[in-house]
């Protein structure tokens, strides 16, 4: 098949929600984009990630699905390719958007060679935008038949639940399985190697999740190891620090351990590292020209981190003259298990890099003890947010609770934009609400800072402006000018 070279403004490898924003926000500017696509218009958020996930965490918590899990899995199948179909129908109209099925990779002089169907083209553009997402991390069980490891690519086209479903990875998708196989009544055992479920959180939070998983009925196998599967009595043989145990009647095992970016095919023109394609905070990579987003790249593994960084892409593309934004935008995070979980800003480890432990202040609002947690009888779950002490600037916050990711617009915008709790203290909340509690734990940082605003005051001098050393302290006698937070 004879190679056909074909020009545009840019290039956009990979249809999912990196992709997409990209290639729909330049279309916009009147640019004629190639968007090329090696599976499916939607990339993994449509077809195996976000939409089947909460779809089957919505569906199983409505009454009577324990009684009917296949009805349930076909359900979200169902909604699942509805939309799948609809995003590929409206990009396949679109103009301006030339959708190319195939798989790209990219050459060191910037070509992108398509092999599809048709054959083997060859594309320039202007512009070139990597956003070939990520795939899921396996692991080799021994004596587990194929067909019984489950991923998030094969999790969504089970008929319907096995009897007892083991989940390997207590992270974002391990959780949120967890309790929506468990809510369609199967067994659920959830291992991980970490100490703790959702190690990326602040600890508190891991530690109101496990309550509530365990309340639901999951069994937590923590600092566990998987040794092997036996396939005639079903078991799965797993070893903690100090012990061992066959697990029986084993289905399946979900492995949700983590993701590999897709950079096969570009290594050659970009620089690559384990965790993907080397980007600046406008996703520029190592070529001239040529752009990344997504789960390719080592930033924030969320549809909505790509469709930020992928908007940013745009408008270096299409307004560079427009000024360059000093920060990247706060990217806050949701898992959506049962309590929700949701934080933005650094976590504890980070924190305890960045301040001295004396120039922060921990608050924390239980739900339970609140007038709305007690109406809806919430019994897990807390607003906890950490600030600077004397000026209140938010830093970081973590909630856990129902619908606990809708609570984090308000606290996003207050670490964004360096909001102070004095200020969030003026916002009136409708009653009763949960977003109540973060105007309690503004309450709270009033009522601790207000009656001791001298000692504040010395302390914030101290362990923020002077970070705590007090020959710092000597050579800085006059504060004026310095920037603290
Ligand atoms: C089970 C699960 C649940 C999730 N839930 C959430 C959630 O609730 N909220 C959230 O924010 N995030 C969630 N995520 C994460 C989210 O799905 C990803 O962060 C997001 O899809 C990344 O978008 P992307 O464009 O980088 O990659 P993708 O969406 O994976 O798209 C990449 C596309 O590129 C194509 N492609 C790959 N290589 C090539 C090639 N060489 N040539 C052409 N095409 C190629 C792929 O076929 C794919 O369509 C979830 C993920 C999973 C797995």
């Amino acid at each position: 098949v004879p190679t056909t070279e074909r020009t545009y403004d840019a290039i956009v490898i990979g249809a999912g929600s990196g992709g997409l924003t990209v290639a729909i926000g330049l279309a916009g500017f009147g640019r004629r984009v190639a968007l090329v696509e090696a599976s499916r218009v939607g990339g993994d958020c449509t077809n195996v990630g976000c939409v089947p996930s909460k779809r089957l965490i919505h569906l199983s918590g409505e009454p009577g699905a324990r009684n009917d899990p296949a009805g349930v899995l076909a359900a979200v199948r169902a909604t699942r390719n509805a939309l799948s179909d609809e995003e590929d129908g409206k990009v396949s109209a679109s103009e301006g958007i030339d959708l190319i099925r195939g798989r790209a990779s990219l050459l060191p002089d910037r070509r992108v060679v398509v092999t599809g169907e048709q054959g083997e083209r060859t594309l320039t553009a202007r512009d070139v935008i990597v956003a070939t997402g990520s795939r899921p991390r396996t692991l080799n069980i021994a004596g587990l038949p194929p067909e019984r490891l489950l991923t998030n690519e094969t999790l969504f086209e089970m008929e319907r639940p096995p009897a007892h479903l083991a989940i390997v990875g207590a992270g974002p998708i391990g959780v949120e399985m967890a309790c929506a196989f468990v809510r369609l009544g199967a067994r659920v055992t959830l291992i991980d190697l970490a100490p703790r479920v959702l190690p990326m959180a602040d600890p508190a939070a891991s530690t109101t999740l496990e309550a509530a998983l365990v309340d639901q009925g999951v069994s937590l196998r923590l600092e566990t190891t998987v040794l092997g599967y036996d396939p005639t009595g079903e078991g799965l043989d797993v070893e903690g620090p100090d012990w061992r145990e066959t697990l029986p009647g084993v289905g399946a095992v979900l492995v949700a351990i983590g993701r590999v970016p897709n950079t096969q095919g570009f290594g050659d023109a970009l620089e690559v590292g384990p965790h993907g394609i080397a980007v600046n905070g406008w996703g520029r990579t190592s070529l001239r020209r040529v752009w990344a987003v997504g789960d390719v790249t080592p930033i924030a593994h969320q549809t909505h981190a790509a469709n930020a960084l992928g908007r940013r892409i745009v408008q270096r593309i299409a307004l560079p003259w427009l000024p360059l934004g000093r920060k990247p935008p706060t990217i806050p995070s949701a898992v959506f298990s049962d309590p929700e979980v949701a934080w933005v800003g650094p976590t504890a480890g980070e924190r305890r890099s960045r301040y001295h432990p004396r120039a922060l202040v921990d608050l924390r609002v239980d739900l339970a003890g609140t007038d709305r947690g007690l109406t809806d009888g919430v019994r897990h779950g807390f607003v906890a947010v950490t600030a600077v002490r004397f000026t209140g600037r938010v830093v970081s916050a973590t909630v856990v609770g129902p619908h606990a990711a809708e609570l984090l617009p308000l606290l996003t915008f207050a670490v964004g934009r360096r909001t102070s709790l004095l200020r969030l203290q003026r916002l009136v909340h409708a009653y009763p609400t949960m977003a109540g509690a973060i105007g309690a734990v503004a309450d709270e940082f009033a009522r601790r800072t207000l009656p001791a605003i001298r000692a504040e005051l010395v302390a914030y001098l101290r362990y923020r402006v002077l970070k705590g050393h007090p020959l710092r302290g000597r050579r800085h006698p006059f504060l004026g000018g310095r920037s603290a937070g």
